[in-house]
């Protein structure tokens, strides 16, 4: 056998080992990274099940929303999160896609909880917020372009509870003390980490009362945040 030939055969059977992979990669199911997240973004049940559990999240899923122009495609309903030996409620169990509830959790997990810790010297209790997924428009306009809300790509907090009693309200107060002040902001601040759109008192008159999360691509990647 002359080297034409060995090169012919090695060609061949390259093309053997090539020829079917390429098939199956094409007719198989949306590639998945190692987290079970499917390419185009939607999650799968059992990567969200996953992802929140790892994160103590007590949850249920509910059935996909479908409603006009309004959709979530893997709506879990949150009802508390656990840190330590404490549950911390999700006062409004509010619906959101499976991945806002997971970077929710990892955010008032890992930084707001500390952060209580910190600056009033309690720990967390509950976490006050709205229902997340709401069928409207942005600012609850007749017209225009549908609300982050809609997509149970939101949040709203109005207020974080403390396990000495005492509650914080976002929306701000005549004479707050140094340390509510400090927490707050720095509550405001981190979230723009974990959010790509975070709006709350001072932003506009629809934000005076409540902290917006969400996580609305503001271009085509996550690297253009609106933080106000
Ligand atoms: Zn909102």
């Amino acid at each position: 056998m002359n080297f034409a030939q060995l090169a012919l055969i090695a060609v061949t059977i390259g093309c053997l080992l090539h020829g079917p992979a390429v098939l199956a990669q094409a007719t198989d199911a949306p590639p998945q990274d190692v987290d079970g997240v499917i390419a185009e973004g939607t999650m799968s049940p059992a990567a969200c099940q996953q992802r929140l559990a790892d994160r103590h999240v007590t949850f249920s899923f509910t059935p996909p929303v479908v409603e006009g122009d309004c959709a979530i495609p893997l709506p879990v309903r949150l009802q508390s999160l656990a840190i330590g030996a404490d549950d911390i409620p999700f006062s409004g169990e509010p619906t959101l896609d499976c991945r806002m509830a997971e970077r929710l959790a990892d955010w008032i997990g890992n930084v707001v909880a500390p952060l209580a810790q910190h600056h009033l010297g309690a720990g967390l209790a509950a976490v006050e917020t709205g229902p997340g997924y709401v069928c409207r428009n942005r600012n609850n306009e007749a017209a225009g372009k549908l609300s982050e809300h809609a997509k149970g790509n939101a949040l709203d907090i109005f207020a974080f509870a403390l396990n000495d009693g005492r509650r914080v309200a976002v929306r701000p107060t005549d004479q707050p003390t140094p340390a509510v002040a400090a927490f707050l902001a720095a509550v405001r601040v981190t979230a723009c980490g974990y959010f790509l759109t975070v709006l709350g008192p001072g932003s506009d008159a629809a934000h005076a009362e409540h902290l917006h999360l969400d996580l609305r691509l503001h271009g085509r990647t996550a690297n253009y945040r609106i933080c106000e």
